[in-house]
Parts: C-alpha cells; sequence; structure tokens
C-alpha cells in the first residue's frame, strides 16, 4: 500500500502536460495563458481628450476663442488650432500630437461660433500616446489566467487567438446498479447518484475541462465497451475500486490496456483508489463512497488536472486548529475542514463526518486536514481549495 506522497510523486512522474492550443478570445476564460502578451502599439496609441471641451493652442490664457470646428471620437487627429482658435472636441476625440492644450466644457460659455473660457488651456486632462504602456511593453506574463480584465486587455491589444494551456479531456464513467440520477425518487434498495454532479463540479471548479459522463453497471464488459473509443487525457471511473466481487475497475483498465501503477493508498478515507497511465492518458479508479470520492479528487485527481493544465500543483499549507482536534488514526486522515483567515494565520476548523459516506457536513469544506497517526500539536498541514471563509 503506497502512502499519498508516493501516489503524489508517482503522478508527478507518469502524467504530462497537454500541448498548449490557440483558443478564440471568447473561449480563453479561466484558461492560462502559455505565451506572454505585449503591448502591439503604444496604448494609447495617440494622444486622446477625457473630457468633453474645447482644444485651444497650447498655453491659451482664458478668454474668448472662435469655435473653427468640431472633432468627434474616431475622426483623423487635426491641426493645433491657430491663435485665437478653439476645436470642439469630446472624450475620446484624438488630438494632434502636440500644441494643444484643453478646457473643459463645464469651465466655458458659448455664444454662437465664439466660446469664452474662464482657465488656462492645459495638458491635464489629455491622455497621452504610450502613458499606459509602451509599444512592446510586457502587458501579461505566460500563465497568467485569463479572467474578465485580462479578456479585455487581450482584445485592445488584438491577441484574439491566444496561446492557451490545453484543456484535458475527460470521460467519467460511474458504475452502481443501486444508482438512479439525482432527479429520481429512489425505490428501496436504491440511492441518487451524487458522484457524478460532485465529479462535474469538482472538474468546472479546477478549470477548464472538456467532460463526457456516462452510468454503467458493474458489468466489467459493458464498462469496457462504453470505453473502447475514448481518446482522450483523462479517464474517471466511480465506484469499483476494491476488492470486492463487483468491484471491476482494476480488470476494466487492464482490459483496455492500461498500466495500473497504484491500488490502494495508505488514507482515510479513500484507501481504494488505482492509478494507472495509458500513454498521454491518466486513468483514476475512484471509491464510490462520496467523501472518498471529494478526498481522492482533490488529493489525486486535480493534481494530475493541474499538470494536464500547466499548472504547479496546489502545495500544503500550515493551519493552526480552532476547536477540537480531529482524532488520529493509524491511516493518515484527510479531514474536511472550513479554514479562515484570522490576524495573519490560517485557522481550520475541523468539519464532522460519521464514515466515508457522510457528506451531511460536506459543504463549508475549503481544505483538508493531514492528521497523522501520532497525536501532533496544533498546527496541521491542510491541502486549500476553495476561497477562504471570511
Ligand atoms: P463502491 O465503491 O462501488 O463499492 O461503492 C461504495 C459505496 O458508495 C456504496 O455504498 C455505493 O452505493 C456508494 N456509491 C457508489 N457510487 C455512488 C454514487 N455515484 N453516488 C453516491 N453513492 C455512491
Ligand atoms: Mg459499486
Amino acid at each position: 500500500m503506497l502512502s499519498v506522497d508516493q501516489v503524489c510523486a508517482l503522478i508527478d512522474r507518469e502524467v504530462r502536460r497537454l500541448p498548449a492550443v490557440r483558443l478564440p478570445l471568447a473561449e480563453t476564460l479561466g484558461h492560462d495563458l502559455a505565451e506572454e502578451i505585449r503591448a502591439d502599439a503604444d496604448m494609447p496609441a495617440f494622444d486622446r481628450s477625457a473630457i468633453d471641451g474645447y482644444a485651444l493652442p497650447e498655453d491659451a490664457l482664458p478668454g474668448w476663442f472662435n469655435v473653427v470646428g468640431e472633432v468627434t471620437p474616431g475622426m483623423a487627429p487635426f491641426s493645433a488650432p491657430g491663435s485665437g482658435n478653439a476645436v470642439r472636441i469630446f472624450t475620446g476625440s484624438a488630438l494632434p500630437a502636440s500644441g494643444v492644450g484643453l478646457v473643459m466644457v463645464e469651465e466655458t460659455e458659448s455664444e454662437g461660433k465664439r466660446v469664452l473660457t474662464r482657465v488656462a488651456a492645459s495638458r491635464q486632462h489629455v491622455r497621452a500616446r504610450g502613458s499606459q504602456a509602451k509599444h512592446g511593453a510586457l502587458l501579461l506574463k505566460a500563465g497568467t489566467k485569463v479572467n474578465p480584465g485580462a479578456v479585455a486587455l487581450l482584445a485592445s491589444v488584438g491577441a484574439t487567438n491566444p496561446l492557451v494551456s490545453g484543456t484535458p479531456k475527460i470521460i467519467h464513467l460511474v458504475t452502481g446498479s443501486e444508482l438512479v440520477a439525482a432527479d429520481v425518487d429512489p425505490p428501496a434498495g436504491y440511492i441518487r447518484d451524487s458522484n457524478s454532479p460532485l465529479l462535474a463540479a469538482l472538474i468546472a471548479e479546477a478549470g477548464p475541462g472538456i467532460l463526457a459522463q456516462r452510468h454503467v453497471s458493474e458489468s466489467v464488459d459493458e464498462a469496457v465497451e462504453a470505453l473502447e473509443d475514448f481518446d482522450g487525457d483523462m479517464l474517471l471511473i466511480s465506484g469499483g475500486a476494491s476488492v470486492g466481487a463487483y468491484d471491476g475497475s482494476a480488470q476494466i483498465l487492464r482490459r483496455l490496456g492500461f498500466v495500473v501503477h497504484c491500488s490502494k493508498v495508505r488514507s482515510r478515507p479513500g484507501k481504494p483508489l488505482l492509478f494507472a497511465t495509458r500513454g498521454r492518458c491518466a486513468a483514476f479508479g475512484l471509491p464510490g463512497n462520496p467523501l472518498s470520492h471529494f478526498v481522492c479528487f482533490y488529493l489525486f485527481i486535480r493534481r494530475a488536472f493541474d499538470i494536464m493544465s500547466g499548472r504547479v500543483p496546489q502545495g500544503m499549507t500550515r493551519v493552526h486548529i480552532d476547536g477540537d482536534r480531529p482524532p488520529s488514526d493509524p491511516r493518515e486522515t484527510w479531514w474536511p475542514a472550513s479554514v479562515r483567515a484570522e490576524e495573519g494565520s490560517l485557522i481550520a476548523k475541523a468539519l464532522p463526518w460519521k464514515d466515508s459516506s457522510d457528506i451531511t457536513g460536506l459543504a463549508p469544506a475549503n481544505a483538508l486536514l493531514r492528521v497523522g497517526s501520532s497525536p501532533g500539536n496544533d498546527m496541521f498541514e491542510a491541502l486549500l481549495f476553495g476561497n477562504l471563509e471570511p
């Protein structure tokens, strides 16, 4: 039986980063950039007005001016007005490269084709060419996660097909004759399938992935048939990872040509855990109990997902415990917890669970505490995943 650290090391050794791809900008949200993005021109690319008002000779003093024209945003830059003249301008109007100062419309009175300014013209409200970034300046580093702000920046420099991390293509097979879909009232002896929605949610949270889900019985033949054409990056099988008469995941994987690297891990919950590979495809067989499922996802699948997506897997963080310390057990326990930041430290509260099928206390979890086999002090290592509790 391998330790959690040993299985993580196996995953690090066997799983490869997917090749980067170019995606249309609208599909890049949540992906990591696989190239750096630089300004394709000065930003702004030309001097432009930040106000509605008038362009005057650069240092014009307050007084009367003849309004000789109007330049709306989108019109080509005009030439600087001569002495005594003014040009009506608007927010975004392109300005000549030199020789103009601006006065806000609020500081003027107009009378027919003449305008009276109450303040001297200045360049205070000129958005100067290159004042935000010079042509070629680094705007986004490779590895940056694309968020809405980054989407706007990419669009503004014309990067409409950026190179981003590859998207893992995943198939999830949920096994079990006792399962009905979550929208069905389960007859006696049946239970609702919560692992399919759980896994879909875990993957959606982890980042961009393409997920297909299927439900099959315990029949190895049925599973093999459902998977024969799969040519993706990750195969997940829920249930049947153990050694019972109906636990066929290892057989399914072997029949599909996978090399099984591990079939048990010394952890609680989640002891039966299969990790296998076939070429670039990584497979996990997960215990069907929902809490084991949850824990194994964050310990192992998330790690493989991150590596495929070109990210550094999340490391461990030190946290203080608040309230009762979770009890130790001969098997290392990964205890769901809710962690908050308080006065510069991270404080964890262990959440209740009765057994590996119990998810009634799981909703506030944003971390797993590593509880060793011997009682320690009040500091624990934790694997953080959701947002910190306020
Ligand atoms: P297994 O790993 O297939 O032996 O399943 C272990 C336990 O988890 C059994 O009690 C199953 O009924 C339960 N289980 C299996 N799959 C699911 C699922 N998709 N949703 C909820 N519980 C499940
Ligand atoms: Mg089962």
